[in-house]
């Protein structure tokens, strides 16, 4: 690697790049130092993390990035900065941001920062820029890494402003979009538009899920609307084995990507996110083909989205791996989401799908204590909702409870939908189609099921247009012998 460091005089070169940090903070521009970085990424160093190392002097007040390479050969070079805290992997104390392959340059000083990226004070010492080519041409990728340490007082601190955990103390069923981006990772939006469109979409919460970064979690309370929660979550992603939703977390806890299935570290990670009440959950297992292809095992994992976006060939995938491991009495929880990086139009707007909760309450624990109980169900959009219940003599039984039944008692099935006017109702048990319904015209169906003798391991509904696509679908009713 090529290291210059020198003061830069080229004044029109240096404009260009204050030009491109415009949105930086109140940093008076006093002559800022240049460090300049160079190398050469080889094509057989895909997904390698590079370190590269950054002295920061004491009295710099902000430290802008900038990144080139070319990206006309499909090139991407994933961008991130540790501070002198620590930057190992298996440690997130130095992290400082992340934006991977959606932004080229970003600027950190200790009231703002690029979105993606933590404003803060900027302790002095070696600060680790990470580089990470997920797609490589075969002439490999030649980068330059500009970073100017501009110097000066460190200005106000930044103030944080957290969602608030609870927005009422009411039992019921809480539409929810669990997996969406914005400007802090590669979406289009800002925050502010997210919960305005979420609004509008009659969303009671939405998780807050950016790609490897908590920096939307610092400031989620700044845009409170009332009569929705926001959860903080990250999508933990890694390009060469999969992405995974941690929904849950406190909002400054940031869990780590950088390991591989071989490592098997990955249970660390997964109970780090159980230990504050959040579930893991893998996302979009089939997406697209043989990138992101999801590769931890599943047994570290509470759940699946097996509904992403609009309904296609890789959700009837992930849905078929989702009941196969149902059959084989793995019972993880199902969940729908938009994935949303952009407005309409999209095969991946907000809301569309959604998952559907029974809590306890509208409050940050009550989402995540309904989806842990796995009581849930998905729907396609907004005024579909759905009533799921088994019995057999005593109680009826719910999405996401166990039915006993006596032997030789038989089962009565319950389903009622509303918001739909056309398609086809079928329960599933492990052995597949146990009943067939249509949906009835007048968008309000009902539907009792006897069922004959025999006991099912478990009970599930999907709701089908009349083309084949998911309307709705929940997750099981499970079903255990009872001694008479
Ligand atoms: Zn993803
Ligand atoms: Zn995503």
């Amino acid at each position: 690697m090529l290291v210059l460091v020198k003061k830069l005089k080229r004044k029109a070169y240096w404009l260009l790049f204050l030009g491109l940090c415009c949105l930086a903070g109140p940093v008076a521009a006093q002559a800022p130092t240049a460090v300049v970085r160079q190398g050469h990424v080889p094509a057989d160093s895909l997904f390698r993390l590079l370190y590269v190392p950054i002295e920061v002097p004491a009295g710099t007040a902000e430290i802008r990035v900038r990144e080139d390479y070319n990206h006309e050969a499909g090139n991407v070079l994933n961008l991130g900065i540790y501070g002198p805290e620590g930057y190992r992997p298996g440690t997130t104390a130095g992290f400082r941001g992340w934006s991977g392959g959606a932004r080229t340059a970003f600027f950190i000083n200790a009231q703002a920062a690029s979105p993606g990226y933590v404003p803060g004070p900027l302790r002095p010492g070696t600060w680790h820029v990470l580089l990470y080519a997920s797609t490589i041409a075969p002439a490999g990728i030649d980068w330059t890494l500009t970073v100017a340490l501009v110097p000066g007082p460190p200005g106000p601190a930044f103030v944080p402003a957290f969602a608030a955990p609870a927005v009422n103390n009411r039992p019921g069923w809480y539409q929810g979009d669990v997996h969406l981006h914005t400007l802090h990772s590669d979406g289009r939006r800002t925050p502010e538009e997210l919960v305005a469109e979420a609004g509008a979409q009659g969303l009671d919460f939405i998780v807050s899920t950016e790609h490897n970064t908590n920096s939307a979690n610092l400031s989620w309370g700044r845009y409170a609307r009332p009569n929705l929660l926001v959860i903080n979550g990250e999508e933990v992603t890694t390009t060469a084995f999969g992405h995974w939703n941690a929904l849950g977390l406190e909002p400054t806890t940031l869990i780590d990507w950088r390991y591989a299935p071989a490592d098997s570290s990955i249970a660390r990670y997964t109970a780090q996110v159980r230990a504050v009440g959040g579930l893991a959950i893998i996302n979009h297992p089939f997406f697209p083909d043989t990138i992101n292809r999801f590769r931890f095992a599943v047994r570290h994992f509470d759940g699946i989205e097996v509904w992403n976006g609009r309904w296609d060939a890789r959700n009837e995938r992930a849905l078929a791996w989702w009941d196969a491991l149902l059959r084989q009495g793995c019972p993880l929880l199902a969940v729908a989401a938009s994935d949303t990086h952009t407005a309409a139009p999209s095969p991946n707007q907000l809301g569309r799908p959604r998952t559907v909760v029974q809590a306890s309450a509208l409050l940050r624990a009550g989402i995540t204590q309904g989806l842990r109980a796995r009581r849930a169900y998905l729907v396609a959009d907004r005024p579909l909702n759905l009533t799921f219940t088994a019995r057999a003599g005593g109680a009826p039984a719910g999405i996401g409870d166990t039915l006993a039944v006596a032997a030789g008692q038989r089962i009565g099935v319950a389903f009622e939908l509303r918001g739909a006017s056309a398609g086809t109702v079928t329960l599933l048990g492990e052995n597949g189609v146990l009943a067939t319904s249509p949906v009835a015209s007048g968008g309000s169906t009902a539907v009792r099921w006897q069922l004959p003798p025999g006991l099912p391991r478990y009970l599930r509904v999907e709701v089908r247009n009349p083309k084949g696509a998911m309307l709705a679908l929940t997750n099981p009713i499970w079903v255990s012998s009872r001694p008479r």
